[in-house]
Order: structure tokens, then C-alpha cells, then sequence
């Protein structure tokens, strides 16, 4: 999975599209963009997605994900999953953007949110 600049999650291949981009490695490397909002990826130079951003400069990003990606009632819960695990420091943006996510929908097996019945 690949979080785009736009905060959203790109699940499929249906959400993203083939082109060129310029990157130091060749003036038309291939590579994706994201078709609802037309950002181009360079995964050579790797300016962007962020790998690590501030704990400032990820709550901005989650709290753009979480408007793209998640119902409302997720928010506050996806916001305190991606603080905790931003503060156990070694995991890459979109690592604690997914688990998070995964976290609060409960996809995760070894953690899952307990549904009151
Ligand atoms: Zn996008």
C-alpha cells in the first residue's frame, strides 16, 4: 500500500496510473501517478511520500488520511493509534499510517479494537 501526498491510501490498481516522471536517475523513468488527484510519484529521488516526517508533520498527514479514508467516528481513535505509534519512533510514515488504520478497523489480529456488542 502507498499513501499519496493527498493523504490517500492507494489500495488498487485501479486508483492509480502508468507514466514518466524526470528523476536524477533518467529524464523519463517509469513510475505511477494517483488518478483522483494527479500527484506523480519519484521513487528514485525519493522526495516524496515522506519516509519520516515530524511527529508534527505526521499528524497533519493522519488527520488528512483520516478525512480521505476513514468514517468520522474512526477519527479520534486513528489520531491516538498513530501518536502511539509515532512515539515508539522506528516506523516510516506509511507504516504507522496503515497500522493505525488497520488498528482502528480492526484488521489486525495480534491487536484488534474489541466491538461492544
Ligand atoms: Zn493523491
Amino acid at each position: 500500500m502507498i499513501i499519496c501526498e493527498c493523504g490517500e491510501l492507494l489500495r488498487n490498481k485501479e486508483e492509480i496510473f502508468r507514466d514518466y516522471t524526470k528523476t536524477t536517475a533518467s529524464p523519463s523513468t517509469r513510475t505511477i501517478g494517483h488518478r483522483n488527484c494527479g500527484f506523480i510519484f519519484n521513487f528514485v529521488d525519493e522526495k516524496n511520500p515522506k519516509k519520516y516526517s515530524s511527529k508534527k508533520e505526521l499528524k497533519i498527514l493522519a488527520g488528512k488520511f483520516a478525512e480521505k479514508n476513514l468514517s468520522p467516528e474512526y477519527a479520534p481513535l486513528f489520531m491516538l493509534a498513530v501518536d502511539r505509534l509515532k512515539s515508539k519512533g522506528k516506523l516510516r510514515d506509511y507504516e504507522v499510517l496503515v497500522r493505525a488504520y488497520r488498528e482502528v478497523l480492526g484488521l489486525n489480529s495480534e491487536n484488534p479494537v474489541r466491538k461492544k456488542a
